[in-house]
This record gives C-alpha cells, structure tokens and sequence, in this order.
C-alpha cells in the first residue's frame, strides 16, 4: 500500500491543498489564492496549512510519499520549474519550489500542469477510467485542456501538447488573448473576458446583467432562461465558441470520450446537450460518436492526479535505483 500523498491544486482564485492516501482525501483545506500578489508570499501560508493538515492526522514528513503541485500554465515535470504563466502568479517562474518544498518539509517534490493533473484524475479514477483516449476540456477563468492518447499522458518536447485548447484561434479577426495570440476560444468565451465582452455589447446597458457588479456564467445562464436577450446572445455566442474548441480536441486528439469540468460547468446541464449536438452535426468522426460527459470529481480531479502521479513517479524513481 502506497503512502500519503500531499497534493496541492494552485487554482488563480483558491489554493486547494490536501493529504491523499490514492483517490480518498484524508483531510484538505480551500485558501485565497490572492494570485495577483504572486506565489512568494503565499508560500508560508501554504507551508503553515500543510503542516497543519499533518498535524490533524497525526502523520509526520517521514510517512508522507512526496508533494505534488498542479499548477496552471506551463510547466516542465522533469526540472520541476513554472516555464510560463499567464498574469496569475506572475513570479512563479523564478521560485525554485523543489528547494522550498525540501527546506520545509524535505519529501519528493513533483510538478504537473493543472488540466494534466485533472485529467489524470477523471482516468485513473473517475468518469474516463475505462478509456485508452481521452481529452478534458476545463471552462473556467480560463480554458484547459490535455490529452491522453493510446494510454499515454500527452507532453510533448517543450510541455505544451494537449494543454493549450484554450489558445486554439477560433476567430481569426477576433481580439487579443492574454496569451499574445488573436482570437483564443478564452479570448472568446471564458470568465476571465466575460465583463469585457458584456460591456462591448450593444444591448448591454438595457440588460439585468449590467445590474451586476460583476456577471459570471451563472449569471448568464440564468438570465437567459429568463428571455433577457443580452444573456440569451453572450450565452449562444459561447456555447459556439465552446463547441468549436470541443470539435478541434477531437480533431487534434482523437479521442473515445471528451470528459468537461470547471467552474462554468455548474451550469453543465445547458452546456453538454449543446456541445454533443454540434459535435454529433460537424465532427470528423466516421468511426462513431464522441462520448461527451460532465467530469466527476469537478474539485478534486487535480488533486486525486498528483496523489496518482507522486505514487507513480516515486515507483518508477525506486525501480531506477
Ligand atoms: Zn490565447
């Protein structure tokens, strides 16, 4: 039996940090990722929590098997490093965290891209467990991906394969990503441009959503179903935007199931029975159809894919020695 795990999803909004023994979350904490600050200041934070959570389970470093950080943006699992990041924990790049994670709790220390982490969670354990092909596709601030093809988790040479359908152009004559690019599926539908692109709309002043000091999906979706015609335009205009994302995975990747999660799929019951219909319509997939499902483990996918990769990882470090 593989010892515990401590795992810590380092969302731009919340900073989830649990002790994981496999899939079952021993005990965990939710804090303010306060991300616009940077990663340096919130690591005694993350430091404290952790040692807490230990503490509370009365485990100390010695029976605890590594920590392993899913991380948004990309990331080298093999130096360990935060190569690039958008806005969110711009300072991440210059933190050596494998010596922050042995000057204050001296274990393995393990690093993975976020959408990897997640999707390695839903295929080891949860809704594509039964799978060989698999992409996830995240909405949320921003848009997420990764790719499992023939059993393999998708790097690729410089750790960008299957992470960025979120920077898939849908719109070429569309307007700037944070990314650089023009026309992103994010820049087009995503929370992090949702107030941007109320504001642009014409109708918007006559709309319930400029009622709000801030509209989210949620709100969109609401107010759609009750006729307000801004809502009911930004909310068809993304489920386009989201479907297209979807068909181009499917293109790129091949997979047998699409499994999609984040913050935005609360409102999941409007958002799969409009995607599996335009990808039944305008996918390539003479072989059959796609199957298209909502994630099970919405929050905590990440965390059960890095307690998985620690375990795997450690295995494969103690074969070599
Ligand atoms: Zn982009």
């Amino acid at each position: 039996m593989s010892k515990p795990v401590i795992a810590i999803d380092m969302g731009g909004t919340m900073i989830k940090i649990g002790i994981l023994k496999e899939n079952t979350i021993l005990s965990s904490i939710s804090m303010s990722s306060d991300s616009g600050n940077g990663l340096r200041q919130r690591l005694p934070h993350i430091e404290k929590a952790v040692k807490d959570l230990l503490a509370q389970q009365q485990l100390s470093c010695k029976d605890i098997a590594g920590l392993g950080i899913a991380s948004p943006g990309i990331i080298d699992s093999n130096r360990k490093k935060i190569i690039s990041i958008d806005k969110k924990f711009g300072d991440a790049p210059d933190i050596d965290l494998e010596e922050w994670c042995r000057h204050a709790f001296d274990i393995p220390f393990f690093i993975e891209n976020d959408a990897r982490a997640s999707l390695l969670g839903e295929w080891k354990y949860g809704r594509a467990k039964d799978f060989d092909n698999v992409v996830l596709m995240s909405l949320g601030t921003g848009v997420g991906s990764a790719a499992v093809i023939e059993g393999h988790l998708l790097k690729g040479r410089h750790f960008t394969a299957g992470i960025l359908g979120g920077h898939f152009v849908i719109n070429y004559k569309g307007t700037a990503c944070n990314c650089g690019n023009i026309g992103c599926v994010e820049a087009e539908a995503s929370t992090w441009k949702l107030n941007s692109i109320l504001k642009e709309n014409s109708g918007y002043i006559d709309s319930k959503l400029a009622l709000l000091s801030s509209a989210d999906y949620k709100a969109v979706f609401q107010l759609a179903q009750e006729g307000d015609a801004v809502a009911v335009e930004i909310r068809d205009q993304s489920l386009h935007a989201w479907a297209a994302c979807a068909i181009n995975l499917i293109h790129a990747y091949d997979p047998e199931i699409l499994v999609l999660t984040g913050g935005i799929m609360g409102s999941g019951s409007y958002i799969i029975p409009h995607i599996r219909d335009q990808i039944e319509k305008q996918a390539w997939t003479p072989w059959g159809k796609v199957k298209i499902e909502s994630a099970d483990f919405p929050e905590s996918a990440a965390l059960y894919g890095m307690s998985h990769l620690v375990n795997s990882l450690n295995k494969k470090n103690n074969e070599i020695e």
